[in-house]
């Protein structure tokens, strides 16, 4: 769970009850600072006199605000659209693409105007009728660290719940799932989670939680009926990534029951950067030993028109070869969806 330095309250934010409830959570602790704006100069707040030390104190913030704009985005291809809960994530993790998106604003911010945004999915949702609509709740965050508090997945996960037409799906790097085992989703929500091997997450994924308690949460999900999925992203190839790769799918497979109604799926990403994303990972990692090497890697063109170093194909081809062996070996109820 995301316990805050400080949180700063925006303007009119505590109209709302989700804002009273972090308010009425956190005031009595000594270490966590209030901050009530009136102004939109939120970045006066937060300590930090460059981009690596704003980093550190931004990822210790927590903003409690609305969302203003109700008009959401796209998310093709995972989902129709964007549900715009929370953005900005407590976690450090050195290859992470908010750190591109965010900028210098890295911290964590909840919208507690939660009824008007599921008001406009409800929007959504009718103009697309009778075609199912799917929203993402984690586009541009991680929501579950805060969770505990904010009940915003709660409240959707119930929301779509009742909706035949609409389904919603997050993906996390934590743990922090057990108020959402209980509830009413009705198979509508798909808790994916983000795994890697322990090499990976102790060297790269500052601040998450271990890959134990990632497959525990997944059991629990799985237990309670939500789809379930595995995002195994970022890969890197180092001496023993197959082993550590075998290993952790063992573990998923020899704890995942074997009853699920719904196959579970995986998404394997190979690791890959921009050069803009290189440029801020070793401003904020300036010791980062991400493999970050232009000559090591293959130069490819995207579908969003800017271009990304990905592994070789020799070792895209290794890795689609090894991932969809091991799956096909070790799940018998299941969907790889890509590796790429
Ligand atoms: S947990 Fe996910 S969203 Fe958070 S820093 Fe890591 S990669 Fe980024």
């Amino acid at each position: 769970m995301f316990i805050p330095k400080r949180i700063i309250f925006e303007k009119d934010s505590l109209d709302y009850e989700a804002a009273k409830n972090i308010l009425n959570k956190f005031k009595d602790k000594e270490d966590v600072e209030i901050i009530n704006i009136t102004s939109n100069k939120l970045k006066q707040h937060i300590p930090g006199e460059d981009f690596y030390a704003q980093y550190r104190e931004g990822k210790k913030t927590l903003v409690v605000g609305t969302k203003k704009s109700l008009k959401f985005q796209s998310c093709k291809p995972s989902a129709h659209y964007q549900l715009p809960l929370i953005s900005g994530c407590m976690g450090q993790c050195e290859y992470c693409y908010l750190n591109t998106k965010l900028g210098d604003k890295p911290f964590v911010k909840v919208h507690v105007n939660i009824d008007e945004i599921l008001s406009q999915a409800q929007k959504y949702i009718d103009e697309r009728l009778p075609e199912i609509t799917i929203f993402e709740g984690a586009a541009t965050s991680d929501p579950i660290p805060v969770e505990p508090y904010t009940h915003s997945l709660e409240k959707a996960i119930v929301f779509f719940g009742k909706h035949e037409n609409a389904r919603f799906r997050f993906v996390t790097k934590y743990n922090d799932i057990d108020s959402l085992l209980d509830l009413e989703h009705n198979g509508h929500t798909e808790m994916r989670f983000s795994i890697n091997t322990s090499s990976v997450i102790n060297k790269y994924e500052h601040a998450t939680a271990s890959r134990d308690l990632r497959i525990e949460a997944s059991i629990k999900a799985a237990k309670a009926g939500y789809p379930i999925g595995f995002l195994v992203a970022p890969v890197f190839i180092y001496p023993n990534w197959k082993e550590e790769y075998h290993d952790l799918l063992l573990s998923l497979s020899k704890n995942l029951p074997k009853d699920l109604k719904t196959p579970v799926t995986f998404e394997i990403i190979s690791h890959r950067y921009t050069s803009t994303a290189k440029n801020i990972i070793l401003q904020v990692f300036p010791e980062s030993e991400l493999p970050m090497s232009d000559e090591e890697r293959k130069f490819k063109y995207g579908q969003f028109g800017y271009g990304k170093y990905v592994y070789p194909k020799e070792n895209i081809d290794e890795m689609k070869q090894f991932f969809i062996k091991e799956i096909e070996d070790l799940f018998e109820n299941k969907e790889i969806k890509y590796v790429i």
